[in-house]
């Protein structure tokens, strides 16, 4: 792989930078091609901006800082947790230089497993985004039955997909989103997407998402996931290619049965439970405290 692969990803406070470099380090491990990390500079702590090229020096990528001044004519975020969702959808057509013609979002809070470069090199078909569709809500062709055939013996259902425990939570297959969605779309989780970035920016696609954005705002119940609605909410303006769902389970919404295939997991908050992020990262993937204990000794190395 001779290619530069382009990640974009956002963390503030100390526990996100701790899952965040974890994050990094996972995607590391299972990709020969060379990374770039693109950061939202706003939200970094100091002594992470200070460890940072360290880090990317022993971890083994490169690294960028990304910042954007939020614009005065749209309406701002009070609240810290939407102005980080706001960052991570609303700007993807200023953040990089024009030589960057495809990125990828990650979440901090998310482990990879997979070889990223699948990703990198997927053809989403001429869309400017492609989302994977949350676990048992998405399209047939989303579904990858060669390796579920291959498990079950059997051919893969959505159903199958899902969890149990939450179905009554599936807000999208009720109500508003179902009638919204109807029957020719389908509700994508924000927690990993794919941008042409060269497509979007062709289409104005960051315009349509902050008009679209700046009306609905206007009340400010709408947009209650603020990165995930917006996209799900505009497919028929911007249609969203669906990911193969094995590149996204969460614990909450998936299946036990489906984690085997899991390529990325993102410790997503569980509807009725609460539990930490970290304790969460440690019980659901096994090799997370490996990289967290890596990573400690690097960042002992680097601080003396
Ligand atoms: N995030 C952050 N600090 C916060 C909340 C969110 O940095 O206080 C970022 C981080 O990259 C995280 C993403 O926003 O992965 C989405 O939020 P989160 O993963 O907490 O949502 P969940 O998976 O619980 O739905
Ligand atoms: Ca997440």
């Amino acid at each position: 792989c001779a290619e530069t692969i382009h990640i974009f990803s956002v963390a503030s406070g100390l526990r996100y930078e701790r899952l965040l470099r974890i994050m990094m380090m996972s995607v590391r491990k299972h990709t020969k091609c060379k990374l770039r990390f693109w950061l939202v500079e706003n939200f970094l702590s100091p002594r992470f901006r200070r460890i940072l090229p360290g880090l990317a020096e022993q971890v083994g990528f490169a690294v960028s800082r990304v910042t954007y001044k939020w614009p005065t004519w749209l309406r701002e975020q009070t609240q810290k947790q939407r102005v980080i969702w706001a960052y991570k959808i609303l700007f993807l057509d200023v953040f990089f230089p024009a030589e960057v013609k495809r990125i990828l979002f990650i979440d901090a809070d998310q482990i990879v497993r997979a070889n990223v470069e699948e990703l990198w090199r997927m053809d989403i078909k001429g869309h400017v985004y492609g989302f994977v569709p949350f676990c048992g809500s998405g399209p047939p062709e989303s579904l990858t039955s060669h390796i579920w055939g291959s498990l079950t013996g059997k051919a893969a259902k959505q159903e199958d997909l899902k969890n149990p425990d939450t179905v009554g939570f599936r807000f999208w297959e009720q109500g508003f989103w179902k009638n919204h969605l109807a029957s020719r779309h389908y509700y994508h989780i924000s927690a990993l997407f794919v941008v042409d970035l060269e497509v979007f920016r062709q289409t104005g696609a960051g315009d349509t998402l902050r008009d679209v954005y700046q009306s609905l705002t206007a009340d400010p119940h709408s947009l209650a996931n603020l990165d995930q609605d917006l996209p799900n909410y505009i497919q028929k303006n911007l249609p969203i290619y669906s990911l193969p769902q094995e590149w996204l389970w969460c614990e909450s919404w998936c299946s036990k049965s489906s984690k085997v295939n899991a390529k990325t997991i993102d410790m997503c908050q569980h509807p009725s439970k609460k539990e930490g992020k970290l304790q969460q990262a440690r019980r659901i993937a096994p090799e997370w405290t490996q990289y967290d204990d890596e990573l400690q000794a690097i960042l002992d190395k680097l601080d003396q």
